[in-house]
């Protein structure tokens, strides 16, 4: 059995019969990973207190010969999630941040991109960033990492520039201009084109000194939604949740 350490981003915790947690974590050289914590249910035990999801942790654990489920001997907190813990808005942005590499990462593969596109977005969060941003941010780059996005520069059909804006046809996976998509599928507008551009040069620290407005962001969370949804086959759980609950706030808890 080998013993292994890595920087690691804590995706999931979950209860493991009486007295056990399983741990899933991201690392950036063997992807993620799944392990148990012997006890950590336990009073006293010595991983009380850091088993939060999003938090970066240093992890040590055994990698035992022929299982996917690891040991985990020893987690170090090195930055904990507090920022995404005091609100409920929060909760959810974490779980949903989450899910994404839960669904897009892959097991013991080198993930050093997906690794440093999560742990930049926490980053970014824990110094106060706009989340709704952050979000964008993170949800365009995940689909550009798995290969999925589109070119925002030109139609896909007639190589019209699409700086006034473009169409994703209904269950297409590339960008067509406002002629070629006859009036079918998402419109999205020239404030988004430009947001897909600069999110493809831009940093967050960057596109967040010049924000694009709340109704362009809403357009491109919304194809991203889309492309995303077509390229899984199926909703984000926590994206579903987040919809539900935001539906059944009273109107001002949601801006909030
Ligand atoms: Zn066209």
């Amino acid at each position: 059995m080998s013993l292994v350490s890595a920087d690691a981003l804590l995706l999931d915790v979950f209860d493991l019969q009486e007295h056990d947690r399983i741990v899933t974590f991201l690392t950036a050289e063997r992807g993620k990973k799944r392990g148990v914590a012997r006890g950590a249910r336990r009073k006293h035990s010595r991983f009380a207190g850091q088993l939060q999801p999003l938090a970066r942790a240093r992890v040590t654990w055994f990698e035992p010969p022929r299982s996917e489920l690891v040991r985990i001997r020893s987690l170090e907190l090195t930055r904990p999630a507090t920022f995404l813990q005091g609100d409920l808005e929060g909760l959810l942005l974490g779980a949903y941040l989450a899910d994404h590499m839960l669904e897009f990462a892959q097991e013991n593969e080198a993930s050093h991109e997906l690794f440093r596109l999560l742990d930049t977005t926490l980053e970014a969060l824990a110094a106060g960033a706009d989340r709704d941003l952050a979000t964008r941010y993170y949800e365009l780059w995940v689909l550009r990492l798995a290969g999925v996005f589109p070119a925002a520069s030109e139609c896909l059909e007639c190589s019209r520039d699409l700086a006034a804006g473009a169409v994703l046809p209904p269950g297409g996976e590339g960008l067509v201009c406002g002629r070629c998509g006859g009036g079918r599928g998402l419109e999205i507008g020239g404030g988004a084109v430009e947001l897909l551009r600069r999110s493809a040069r831009e940093n967050l620290v960057a596109l967040g000194a010049r924000p694009p407005a709340k109704s362009v962001l809403a357009e491109v969370g919304e194809l991203s939604a889309r492309l995303r949804r077509s390229f899984l086959q199926h909703e984000l759980k926590s994206a579903r949740v987040i919809r539900e609950t935001l539906a059944g706030l009273p109107p001002d808890a949601e801006t909030g």
